[in-house]
């Protein structure tokens, strides 16, 4: 990829957060992880399911891809948090994310997750793919993606960030740059694995910090 390419990429990569978090950014070399106020608090299980608006059977394909892992990684039997690929089933739903796809060539961002309840302590309800911009990224990147974004919808926030919520356990410098949650800022963002569809133990250790089940 050209150096272009790749810084605009990286201007792309989901920026997320809306506008409740504006002018937190600030990047730096610290690359724990970190989480907002709107940590969902509920005490017991909580299922987040996603409900496709208007998103086509790719992304659906991928969606159901980015909720298998996310599954795989965080099981329910330590997990607090599990999401359902399955719209259907209203019951079984603590929560709903609807995502929804729209074409804003002059947005950058890839995708962009919304309704944060800080107050509420409730996840968020919506992910927006950008088409004008994921045509660029391949199947796998699309589920790493979605995977990002799911990290947002609990209450993960990007890497390195300064000024917020570190999560302690995540303090390990032997594994810098690994997290799904890594996001814009940088210009190696790229040369990383933001982009590769895993849960790094980093990921893990920050997910199990905020929603362990025991
Ligand atoms: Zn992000």
């Amino acid at each position: 990829m050209s150096k272009e390419a790749k810084m605009k990429k990286m201007l792309l990569i989901v920026v997320i957060l809306g506008s409740l978090v504006s002018g937190v950014f600030g990047w730096s070399t610290e690359e724990k992880s970190h989480y907002f106020d709107y940590v969902v608090k509920d005490k017991y299980m909580t299922k987040i399911c996603f409900e496709p608006v208007n998103i086509d059977y790719d992304w659906m394909d991928i969606l159901h891809e980015a909720t298998t892992k996310y599954n795989e990684a965080f099981p329910s039997y330590n997990s607090k948090i599990n999401f359902v690929f399955n719209y259907s089933s209203e019951s079984i739903c603590s929560y709903r994310v609807k995502v929804f796809k729209e074409n804003k060539p002059n947005e950058e961002y890839f995708a962009i997750t919304k309704g944060f309840h800080s107050f509420l302590k409730k996840p968020a309800d919506s992910i927006t793919i950008n088409l004008a911009h994921v045509y660029k990224l391949d199947y796998n990147e699309r589920i790493a993606l979605l995977m990002h974004e799911m990290g947002h919808v609990i209450g993960l926030r990007h890497t390195g960030i300064t000024g917020s919520n570190a999560i302690p356990t995540t303090n390990d410098d032997s594994e810098p740059n690994k997290s799904i949650m890594r996001g814009g800022g940088d210009d190696d963002i790229f040369n990383n694995r933001v982009m590769i569809p895993i849960f790094t133990d980093y990921d893990k250790k920050a997910v199990m910090y905020l929603y362990r089940k025991w």
